[in-house]
């Protein structure tokens, strides 16, 4: 008897038991997110669980209502989804996909686990749905940072040179070319600082946009950065041609660009083309290529494009080398300041000196400014150095007080980019006071770039110079824009005339009549005019007769050490004048 009570007191205690990890099961399916299909093929059972109705909105009773499930999926994933759902029919044990609901777009995630019997027959299978589409679309995101650029939607630099990798590899193989256009939207720096950054973007999406036409398969496009875009073509040939996708580009950015606010905007680009196998044979060093064709190619012009060659390349890697030794000539004195008198047409009286700058490299060679400084510039070099020939041209001319009989004019260069740093004034005024020079008798020689960029920055700088007393001379005039509104509304006190015109003045007529009117306008505006480049007699002597105050040339004095200079300080008047005057 007892034997019996215990007997169904265990029974009772196990059934107790069992209900309970029942009710643990239940409650544990009902709260998961995911759903649950088991099929028992013995018995032919299938049985749905957890979140069902969240996934699916029909119910399974039998195996073959799953057929509904596959009509709710994007077409791609029904095959994926139907051996997955059904992996016993290969003999599987587990399979896994992720497929995408055609409704709100949901991505899913199916497992599916089958247990086969001794006879290797399937006997139970479990089948287990979850959504993804958080996650996924997180993965999305993060994939999207990973291979493109935000601004303009396109490829970012990294994944640009990772492809441009695999179509080299691939045109290895097929014995075929690849261009690389490396391209750069002109001024955009100043149209940044005009309009803003917002319409900078706006801008950088718009050509971006207009890039994404040119994508095929053959064809990669890319946003390096800021401005800068680069374009690849596999094969290049007809429509996919560097040369037509160039015009392609020029076409599209014919017309203005509209940009919130009601402001147009004019595009201009350069480019570089660079192609494999002819220029490089890998991904970076063919981008690298067309970079440098580019901004050699830049200065040419708006809307210019130009092929790598070899020239471009050596030309690129002598700038590099002198770029170098530049450097290193800042630090060993290699440098020299020489001075240009200047001399006054009415009486032959000595104005001043320019001071021009002067290197001897290590094997005594002297390299002309005109090939160094553009170099120094690009390389921001001229700023210490801009410095340092301030500082040396008016240690020597303070050194000159004593032998000066009246006070003469020292001319400056200034490069532009010397001019734009924010401290240049006041660099300028240290100096000036260190040397106790008297600020009226320094000139400063501009070219038209210093005025490009920042109209109101600019001007006032210049007028704070003036206001020191110091002159400012308008150089090389004539060979840029030289709008004569200039004139009228820049606080300018010379007219530095190019050695172009000189050049010209006794041979051509319009040369003359230019001349002849300017020299009028000068007058009436009270500038200064001073001729450079003068090399003859009859070209003194024209330039003299339409009232041109000032000369300065080969023909009455070549630029000199300063030692050599103290010399026409002391005669103040150029002696191959005298007897004329
Ligand atoms: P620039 O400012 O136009 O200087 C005038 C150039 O013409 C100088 O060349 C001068 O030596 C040369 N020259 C003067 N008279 C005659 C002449 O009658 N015939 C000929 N054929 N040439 C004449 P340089 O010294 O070789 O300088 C070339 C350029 O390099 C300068 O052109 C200027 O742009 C730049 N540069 C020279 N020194 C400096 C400097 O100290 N600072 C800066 N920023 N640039 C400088
Ligand atoms: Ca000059
Ligand atoms: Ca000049």
């Amino acid at each position: 008897m007892d034997d019996l009570k215990y007997q169904v007191d265990l029974l009772n205690a196990m059934n107790r038991r069992l209900m309970d990890e029942r009710k643990m099961l239940q409650l544990i399916l009902d709260s998961s997110s995911s759903c649950y299909v088991y099929v028992n093929f013995k018995e032919n059972m299938v049985r749905t669980l957890g979140s069902w109705s969240q996934y699916w909105d029909f119910e399974v009773k039998s195996v073959s209502d799953f057929e509904k499930i596959f009509d709710t999926v994007e077409d791609d994933y029904v095959m994926p989804f139907r051996d997955t759902v059904f992996l016993e029919k290969k003999g599987l044990e587990l399979s896994g996909v992720q497929v995408r609901k055609k409704a709100g777009r949901m991505w899913i995630e199916c497992e599916a686990n089958v247990i086969y019997g001794r006879d290797r027959k399937p006997e139970e299978k479990v089948i287990r749905f979850r959504d993804v589409t958080k996650y996924n679309l997180q993965n999305e995101e993060l994939t999207h940072l990973v291979y493109f650029d935000e601004i303009s939607g396109l490829y970012n630099r990294n994944y640009f040179i990772r492809l441009l990798g695999d179509m080299i590899e691939k045109a290895d193989g097929q014995g075929e070319t690849v261009s690389v256009m490396f391209i750069n939207i002109d001024n955009f720096r100043s149209i940044n600082d005009s309009l803003g950054i917002i319409a900078g973007d706006e801008i950088v999406q718009h050509f971006g946009d207009l890039l994404k036409e040119f994508i095929s398969d053959n064809v990669l496009v890319a946003r390096f950065s800021g401005d800068i875009f680069c374009v690849a073509a596999y094969a290049p040939s007809g429509e996919s041609s560097a040369d037509r996708i160039f015009e392609g580009i020029c076409e599209r950015i014919g017309k203005p660009i509209p940009i919130s606010g009601g402001q147009e905007v004019l595009l201009t680009v350069s480019a570089g083309i660079a192609e494999y196998p002819e220029a490089a044979s890998s991904a970076l060093d063919l981008v690298n290529c067309a970079e440098i064709v580019m901004f050699k190619n830049r200065n040419r012009g708006r809307n210019s494009m130009a092929y790598f060659s070899q020239d471009v390349l050596s030309d690129f890697l002598n700038n590099v080398q002198m770029e170098n030794k530049l450097k290193d000539a800042i630090f060993s004195n290699n440098f020299m300041m020489y001075f240009q008198p200047q001399f006054r047409t009415v009486d032959g009286s000595l104005r001043g000196a320019e001071a021009l700058i002067r290197w001897k490299d290590e094997t005594g060679k002297f390299i002309s400014p005109a090939e160094f400084i553009p170099i120094a510039e690009q390389s921001g070099t001229i700023v210490p150095l801009g410095t340092w020939i301030i500082a040396e041209s008016i240690r020597n001319y303070v050194g000159w007080k004593d032998i000066m009989k009246e006070p003469i004019r020292l001319s400056l260069n200034i490069s532009a980019i010397q001019y734009r740093q924010p401290d240049f004034v006041e660099s300028l005024l240290k100096i000036i006071s260190e040397y106790n020079m008297n600020p009226e008798e320094l000139e400063l020689e501009i070219t038209e770039s210093v005025l490009i960029g920042d109209y109101q920055e600019i001007t006032r700088k210049l007028s704070l110079l003036r206001g020191y007393g110091i002159k400012i001379s308008l150089d090389d005039f004539g060979t840029g824009y030289s709008s004569l509104s200039y004139l009228k509304n820049l606080p300018i006190d010379t007219l530095k005339i190019d050695k172009s015109f000189i050049d010209t003045v006794l041979t051509d007529e319009n040369t003359q009549v230019i001349m002849e009117t300017l020299m009028y306008m000068a007058t009436k505006l009270n500038l200064e005019t001073i001729a450079e480049g003068v090399e003859t007699r009859e070209q003194f002597e024209f330039m003299e007769a339409i009232d041109c105050t000032d000369i300065q040339g080969y023909y009455l004095a070549k630029p000199m050490p300063a030692d050599e200079f103290v010399n026409v300080i002391k005669a103040g008047k150029s002696l191959l004048l005298m007897g004329d005057l």
